[in-house]
This record gives C-alpha cells, structure tokens and sequence, in this order.
C-alpha cells in the first residue's frame, strides 16, 4: 500500500516507515555527525554539507510533520520561539503584520522589542473577530497574518479558513500557530494558511522532555526560502538527539492526543457545575464563544487544555493550585503528565489573562483521579 494510501494515524504510528537501509532497523538511527564528506570535484553529490543546514537524522521528525500536515516542507527549529521568530525576521522593516491579542506571551513580548528595533508595525487584534481584522488589513502593506487558535490560555478560536480568504485577498500571508490543536484535531493549511507553526515541545513530542519548534509550508516559495535562511545563518536548529526524540514522541501522538481530549471534555463538564469553579474555558462546551467554529475546524475533539476561573479570586485560585497533588505545579504543556498553572503570575502586568485563571494541561492519568484532585482542592 503506498503512504499517499495510509491514514494520518498509521503514518504517525510508523513515523513514514522507513526502514534503515545499511541494517534494516525499523527506528531511524541518530547520525550525530556535524559535517559531511566533500566530493573529490568538490560538490556534495550525497545532499549535506553541515548540520546547521541539514542532518539526516530530521528527516523522520520533519516529514512526518509535512504529512500530517499536508504541506510540502518541514524544517525542525530549536525551540517553539526559534520556529515563530524567524517568520518575523523573514519580513522588512515597514512592514505591516496583523497578530492575536491574545496568543503565547513571550511571543507578544518578543514582538514588542523586536518590531520597534526592526521596524515592523505590528497590530494586535482579536483575530476570533473577522471585522476586527478586515479593519486592520492594509492591502499592499500588510504581509502576515499571525494567529494562535486556540489560544493560550482564554483559547480563543479563530476561524483559519475566513482568516485565509481575508488575508490572501489583501496579499497577506496567513500563519497559525496550531500547538494547542496539533494536527490530530486541525489542518490548517488545508484551510487555506500558508504556514503552521507548533510548539513541538508540547503535544507532538509529547513527554516534556524536549525543546522544539517546527514551521511547515503550503508551498516552497520565497518567502519560505527567506524563512530557511534565517534558520540556516542564524542557527536555531534542532540536535540530532532532540529530533530524534522528537519523530519518537510524534508515533504516538494520536492516541495521547485524543485521550487528553476525552479527558479534557469530561474535566469541563464535570467543573461546570461545581461550586468552587465560576467559569470554565474550553472549546468544547456548547456555551464557549468559539464552539461552533471550533466544531467546524477541530476534527476528533477540542483540545486537551482548558483554563476554570476559581471563584473566590486570585489568592483562591493560588490556593487551589498549592493544594493539588496529582497535577503538578508546572509551567507548559502537552505531556503525559497533568500540570496545573496560576497564569497570571507567570505572564506578568501586560497580560489579557485574570488572576482567578488557573491553565490546566491534561495529561494521561485516569480522569477520576484528575477530577477528585481538582475537587479536594476546590473544597479546601
Ligand atoms: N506557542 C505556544 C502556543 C506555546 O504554548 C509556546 C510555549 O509554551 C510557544 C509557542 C513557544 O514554544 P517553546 O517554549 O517551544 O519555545
């Protein structure tokens, strides 16, 4: 059966299928190797130069992703903020770019110091608004469209493909970045975008155990070829060892992912009603602001992050979080593990996010055991 036949699932389990040729192992060897051997006439007949190009050891990671996501090319980056950056560093100075209010944070705080050193004007609106952005668009000056859906952590969703037609239609370029939706629950350049960005440290390795980002493109035109020198002349570049646990933690990245989605759906309810908990956010209650968008673009589920508002405040809301056991106290996501996250405090004064907020990451631990922590906290 060839691998345009196979499901996304079966790719992903396989990590594409490749098969050693030199041992016939069934998992890809790491190649540590910094340089490659130069031909006799001087050219590299053999594909690779240096690694800070390229190591043979990205492809499993990188052409995975590039099936799943169905886009034409992958490149594996050093972290989820070395993968978003050298999007912006790919643009001129004077350049108008259309962002999420509410998105990543250090990104937004990046973008701050960096688009007034380089002269980018950088508008951030609320994207889940589609009036809200036509009025930001400037036709002929604006070059990018940056959207988080769902977005950390109010997860606020967007709709990617009106974001697309809006942007194409003022020579825009779309960018998503898809780390909460993984590609199990959303294809964004099937929607239209050009670029899907992940924060790889998260659900597609899926172990907390690596620092990575990846960027993969629609079409390899030029300004994907500006994005690929900025990686190559910068250098943000994923180790060998890092890409291989990487294409490790993408094998199984369905079935984590929709058992923290079943997880996450059940958490939601059940917090719903319960008294301790003002108000929970999660894309997939039908009360939820984006629902039904949500519903139209997330395949399999809503994601496995949702953030409850603790009633009695912030100090309450610490509280809560002082009082878990098995969710753990722990910034990040998109591991095994369940992590719970007073946000507030971790992002600082310029923050949409309220105090009361706790973000919480679902892991792979049996929900009753999630849910009577949560409630033994709430109760407290
Ligand atoms: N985007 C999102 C949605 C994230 O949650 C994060 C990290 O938390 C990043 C980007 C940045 O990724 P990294 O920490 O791998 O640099």
């Amino acid at each position: 059966m060839a691998d345009h036949d196979l499901r996304p699932e079966t790719l992903a389990a396989h990590a594409l299928g490749g098969i050693d040729g030199a041992t016939g192992a069934i998992i890809p060897p790491i190649h540590p190797s910094t340089t490659y051997e130069r031909d006799a006439d001087l050219g590299y007949g053999r594909g690779r130069c240096y690694s800070r190009a390229d190591n043979p050891t990205y492809d499993a990671a990188a052409d995975t992703l590039t099936a799943l996501e169905g886009g034409a090319q992958t490149l594996l980056f050093a972290s989820g903020m070395a993968a978003a950056t050298a999007v912006f560093q790919a643009l001129e100075p004077g350049d108008h770019v259309v962002v999420s209010k509410v998105m990543y944070w250090a990104l937004r705080a990046w973008l701050r110091g960096f688009a007034t050193r380089w002269g980018l004007e950088v508008e951030a609106v609320d994207t889940s608004c589609l009036d809200a952005v036509r009025s930001a668009l400037r036709p002929g000056r604006t070059r990018l469209v940056w959207v988080e859906s769902p977005a950390n952590p109010l997860w606020v969703i967007s709709d990617i493909a009106a974001l697309a037609e809006l942007a194409h239609g003022a020579g825009a370029k779309l960018a998503v970045d898809s780390t909460i939706a993984s590609p199990v629950l959303t294809r964004p350049l099937a929607l239209g975008a050009d670029i899907v960005m992940h924060s790889a440290t998260k659900y597609l390795n899926g172990h907390s155990d690596v620092v990575a980002g990846t960027l993969t493109t629609a079409a390899r035109d030029e300004f994907w070829a500006r994005i690929k020198a900025v990686q190559v002349q910068i250098g943000g570049v994923l180790g060998p060892f890092e890409a291989w646990l990487l294409q490790r933690g993408l094998r199984t990245l369905f079935a984590r992912v929709r058992w923290q989605c079943a997880s996450a759906q059940d958490l939601a309810q059940r917090l719903s009603e319960h008294t301790g908990v003002a108000e929970v956010l999660y894309p997939g209650l039908p009360g939820f602001a984006g629902h039904e968008v949500a519903r139209r673009q997330m395949s399999g589920g809503f994601g496995g992050m949702l953030s409850i508002r603790v009633a009695g405040g912030e100090a309450a809301a610490i509280a809560v979080a002082a009082a878990t056991g098995v969710w753990k106290r722990a910034t990040s996501l998109g591991g095994v593990e369940s992590l719970v996250e007073h946000r507030a405090s971790m992002e600082g004064a310029e923050s949409p996010v309220p105090g009361d907020l706790l973000r919480l990451s679902v892991g792979l631990e049996a929900v009753e055991d999630l849910f009577a922590d949560l409630d033994q906290a709430l109760r407290r």
